[in-house]
């Protein structure tokens, strides 16, 4: 027998949990008919500080099936990726899968994943969604983002990788062993290595409710991952430093040769302004990257905690 822990993320999502767990119950059904072990499900449901009766739900479900189903709840919205976190931590399966509420992570892909991991070829099964069901002005970010990334940072990030993925307990454990508080976890998946085997789904639509992703925190999410995974804006900023001293130096020289031939003459003044604007804005905006990462190590040596966690079952 094999205890295969799922880990659910999830912010206001009542209407959802009920579906994805009679839907997840079919699967082990299935899975079970289909191959000589025995595999239970250890659902892990993470209340990421829900502001509707999701919590409610989560003990409902608890109190129905209390060997199979537990939840941790957040004692307020701390993200998914401090949800995910907290599910690993506390997930006791030989295998671990992370996957979203609303169904846009198939349970019944399980079937394909569990055989994969049971060859023991790999460590972990991965999976990338073939259509998004976004505007193509999305994916058109999405794709540019990714191209960036991989130009940047050490690790190679997949487009459309998922945050679903199926692991074995060796591959939690070194996800686990990474101790930082930013957690950027698409680039530590890629950071730990292992064997990943991925595998395609055509995506799909919620099952109910609502994205609770706006553009603005997809943003946020992409500024993430670069200064989380790569110092390359850091260098950008000293080799354009280095290139404008150049440059400057330079002008400097013409400018004196010129006044000593032609003598002194006051003009351009429009253009000097133009110049001291331009490099204002470049010195603002490099202090701004520098900012970005003096504000994480500044988290970082705070040493908090990723999350509070209010109630456990
Ligand atoms: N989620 C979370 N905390 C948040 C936002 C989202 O735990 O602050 C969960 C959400 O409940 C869902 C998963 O993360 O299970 C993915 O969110 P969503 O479906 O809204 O994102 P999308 O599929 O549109 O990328
Ligand atoms: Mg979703």
């Amino acid at each position: 027998m094999k205890t295969i822990s799922l880990i659910v993320p999830c912010y206001n999502e009542e209407p959802t949990i009920n579906i994805f767990y009679d839907t997840t119950e079919k699967v082990f059904e299935k899975l079970n008919n289909q191959s000589t072990e025995t595999y239970v499900p250890e659902y892990l449901f993470v209340n990421d500080g829900s502001s509707d009766k999701t919590l409610d739900v989560m003990r409902n479900l608890h109190n129905q099936h209390p060997d199979t189903v537990h939840y941790l709840s957040f004692s307020r919205n701390f993200g998914k990726e401090s949800a995910l976190s907290a599910g690993l931590k506390n997930a006791q399966g030989d295998y671990v899968a992370v996957m979203d509420v609303d169904l846009q992570d198939p349970p019944e892909l399980l079937l394909q994943m569990v055989p994969i991991l049971e060859s023991k070829e790999y460590e972990c099964v991965g999976c990338v969604q073939t259509t998004r069901d976004e505007k193509s002005f999305k994916s058109f970010l999405s794709s540019t983002f990714y191209k960036m990334i991989n130009k940047m940072a050490e690790v190679k990030m997949k487009q459309n990788v998922r945050d679903y993925r199926l692991m074995t307990r060796k591959y939690v454990d070194a996800v686990l062993s990474l101790p930082e508080y930013n957690r950027f976890s698409k680039g530590i998946f890629a950071w730990v290595g292992f064997e990943t085997k991925y595998i395609e789904f055509e995506g799909v639509a919620r099952s109910a409710g609502e994205t609770s992703w706006s553009f603005y925190k997809l943003f946020q999410y992409s500024l993430e991952a670069v200064v989380d995974f790569s110092d390359v804006p850091l260098k950008m900023a000293t080799f354009s430093g280095v290139i404008v001293c150049l440059i400057s130096l330079i002008a400097l020289i013409f400018v004196v040769i010129r006044a000593l031939i032609y003598g002194n003459a006051v003009s351009g003044w429009a253009s000097i302004v133009s110049i001291l604007l331009f490099m204002s804005g470049v010195q603002l905006l490099f202090l701004g990257i520098l900012g970005n990462y003096i504000g994480k190590i500044y988290l970082e040596t705070k040493h908090r905690p990723e999350y509070i966690i209010e109630e456990k079952k």
